[in-house]
């Protein structure tokens, strides 16, 4: 029998309670595992580690490639970071799968209905890369960056894991109607790529309205791509759906790294009461099992589950209410002996291996040529649109650019529109070339040189070309 060693951490509050139990079950099947021990989260944050992963366990991730993890807590007080963003961002775990489906004897508004889907979500992009400014006192940005490199890889991932599981149907939900550059990134390349599957549906959905139907019609989606924030709200409704946190597993994939976890966190109010449901994390390492291509035994431990579950004999709070569970462990032991048994509640699915898109490790360089045409300078000030309008006018006269107009909060103020838009003292003053000839780096330094002796700038925006594609949108009433 093949031996596989996996990194086990076995996290914070719930998390030794529910990751031992799946441990347990893991070993009880058969399956020749070595853990692999090690720490992370708010014992090593205690010891004063500010990361929350130490060196070692660094290197046990590097040698073994696959981990089963517990929650871990994100530090108040104490610590800087959370130690799970790290995890995922040290091993650029770039997709986060989250399958949501129905479980026999869990009370859902759906029972009945056969929700079964998969989010797929890209797990480092968007606006989780945490890159934000204050503007002004009073105005915050945060930059949410979506690339073309990191949108293949996550439509790739999702067709392939449609592939893995025999699933139909890919829906891309996002938000481009609104997003054209960075959500509609993930519509085009969703576009292009799912050329490359014919046999596999492909739809692009808006992602409000994914929610919407996810509430009303569920079980019509078998995949769901999205970008980051999308898919961290879509997969908690998607607990919900199906009986909550006790039952959402998940996996964060990387090129060679995988690192399988509950969706759900520490809970620590019920830490050490042997009360909380393991499903979830049970299901995560279903899903570590065959990833490392133990598909029998992640059949068997499946069945065994649903049996269990079937039974009601032994089920634990969140599903029967605290008068009628049974503890943590002896949920567990009912699994242990029903390892063998077979549920019908599933039709078992016809899993194959995964295959990781072979994603290179260069960067990706998208080539196109570009053209500046103009600058958006982004200034504090107390004055009104129309006298910043003036000032700004009298500084560019006699140069080759122009002001073509100020907008305040995406909306155009000025020249003045007769509207009743409410600004704050941030603006952004849009200076083009009168000829749209190209804008040069010298030319907006000397530009900055003279706004700034009269104006406190905060940053700016080129306006470019990338071969015939404009680079830059459009304020609300902008012509
Ligand atoms: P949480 O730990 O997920 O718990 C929230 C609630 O969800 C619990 O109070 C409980 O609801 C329910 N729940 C969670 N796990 C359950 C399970 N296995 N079975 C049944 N019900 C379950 O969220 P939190 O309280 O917001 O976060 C606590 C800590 O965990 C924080 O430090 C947070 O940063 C961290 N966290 C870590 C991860 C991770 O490691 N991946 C993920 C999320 C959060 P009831 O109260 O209704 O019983």
């Amino acid at each position: 029998m093949r031996k596989h060693i996996v990194t086990f951490i076995a996290g914070d509050g719930v998390g030794p309670e529910v990751t031992n139990a799946a441990r347990r079950i893991i070993e009880a099947a058969g399956v020749n595992i070595e853990w692999e021990e090690c720490l992370a989260g708010a014992v090593v944050f205690k010891q004063g580690l500010a990361s929350g992963v130490p060196e070692e366990t660094i290197n046990s991730i590097k040698r073994n490639r696959v981990v089963l993890k517990g929650p871990l807590e994100t530090p108040v007080g104490y610590g800087e970071k959370s130690a799970n963003v790290t995890l995922r961002k040290l091993f650029e775990t770039y997709a986060n799968i989250r399958p949501i489906r129905e479980f026999p004897s869990v009370p859902t508004p759906y029972q009945g209905r056969g929700i079964d889907f998969v989010i797929v979500r890209e797990n480092v992009e968007d606006l989780y890369a945490g890159i934000e400014y204050m503007q002004t006192p009073g105005t915050a940005q945060t930059l949410k960056l979506i690339t073309r490199k990191g949108c293949e890889k996550i439509v790739r991932v999702a067709f392939e894991f449609a592939l893995a599981e025999g699933r139909k149907k890919v829906h891309c939900a996002t938000k481009a109607n609104i997003m054209k550059f960075s959500e509609g990134m993930l519509k085009q390349t969703f576009e292009d790529i799912s050329k490359e599957y014919p046999s596999i549906e492909a739809q692009h959905i808006i992602v409000d309205n994914c929610a919407h139907q996810l509430v009303k019609i569920p079980e019509m989606f078998d995949v769901i791509v999205t970008t980051n924030m999308n898919g961290d709200i879509l997969s908690d409704l998607g607990s919900g759906l199906i009986g909550g946190l006790g039952f959402a597993p998940g996996a964060n994939l990387g090129n060679d790294i995988a690192i399988f976890e509950a969706v759900h966190g520490s809970a620590p109010k019920y830490a050490g009461q042997n009360t909380i449901n393991p499903t979830a994390v049970i299901f995560s390492s279903l899903m570590m099992l065959r990833y490392l291509g133990e598909f029998e035994a992640a059949n068997t431990i499946e069945q065994a589950v649903l049996v269990t579950l079937q039974e009601r004999r032994t089920l634990t709070k969140d599903v029967v209410g605290k008068q009628n569970a049974t503890s943590t462990t002896a949920y567990c032991d009912e699994i242990i002996k029903n390892l063998g048994k077979s549920s019908n509640f599933w039709k078992l699915r016809d899993y194959k291996p995964l295959q990781m898109p072979l994603i290179s490790r260069e960067p990706m360089f998208v080539k196109a040529t570009s053209k500046v045409v103009g600058m958006d300078i982004f200034i504090q000030s107390n004055l009104t649109a129309e006298e910043l309008g003036k000032s700004l006018e009298q500084l560019v006269f006699n140069s080759p650019v122009q002001l073509k107009m100020i907008s305040n909060r995406g909306v155009k103020v000025y020249p003045l529109t007769g509207t009743s838009t409410d600004v704050v003292d941030l603006w952004s003053c849009r200076l083009m070339t009168k000829d749209q000839s190209e804008l040069s780096d010298h030319l907006i330094c000397t530009l900055i040189g003279k706004i700034g002796r009269s104006h406190a700038w905060m940053h700016l925006e080129k306006l470019t070309y990338f071969g015939d594609r404009i680079g830059f949108t459009k304020a609300q009433g902008e012509d």
